[in-house]
């Protein structure tokens, strides 16, 4: 049997980037722009981007509640970037018609690593499964983790100004990073997230 169904958000963003990285681990990648698409997988994974425009599309196709449903329901779910931004609790400086889908328990301001930063590439340490790893990490326009709950795994950090800072986080089948790793050719996050695909996923023999 082949490895399971993702879907990945395709109403704006590095949609095409995230479908080669899961194409390449053996996934079988389904573009999600509506609610029966949404039905056809068994993860999904939503991609950089714009938070606010893909919030505005989010509610036009019909997918807000049906994702905000899977999602809670136990989907494995892998946001980066933008992606983290919807997934997040709570958003600091966000848009106040900006949608959220209370994936992880986190606190995260958009565009919160400021002006100056508006872009750069950096090496973020792992945790946890990524223990002992660096990884590449490129950040646009990047929503800053300002604080995580209890339940919340941190797996991987950036040094930002003498302080570590999450970068990479996990709480039961969601992950989401505010850095890009589909940007580069290091696939370690995306197997962490084959990985919990492959655990989280009912099979069913039909
Ligand atoms: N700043 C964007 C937002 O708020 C995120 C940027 C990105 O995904 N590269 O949605």
């Amino acid at each position: 049997m082949g490895l399971s169904p993702v879907g990945i958000l395709a109403l704006q963003g590095d949609v095409r980037e995230h479908r080669a990285v899961m194409e390449s681990l053996g996934h079988h990648v389904v573009s999600v722009k509506t609610p029966g698409d949404l039905e056809a997988v068994s993860a999904m994974v939503l991609p950089g981007g714009e938070s606010t425009a893909i919030s505005l599309l989010l509610k036009s196709s019909g997918l807000l509640s049906p994702l905000r449903q899977r999602i809670a329901d136990g989907m494995p779910t892998f946001g980066t970037c933008a992606g983290l931004v919807l997934l997040a609790r709570s958003i600091l400086d966000g848009r106040a018609d900006q949608v959220q889908l209370d994936g992880i328990d986190a606190v995260v301001r958009r565009n919160g690593f400021g002006r100056q930063r508006f872009s750069f590439e950096t090496r973020a340490e792992g945790a946890g499964p990524l223990q002992g790893m660096s990884l590449p990490a490129v950040f646009i326009r990047a929503p800053l983790i300002e604080s995580v709950g209890d339940d919340v795994e941190i797996l991987a950090t950036i040094d930002r100004d003498g302080e570590d800072t999450a970068v990479l986080i996990r709480q039961g089948s969601v992950l989401a990073g505010s850095f890009h790793p589909e940007l580069t050719s290091d696939r370690r996050c995306h197997e962490v997230f084959s990985t919990m695909v492959e655990q989280g996923t009912v099979h069913t023999t039909l």
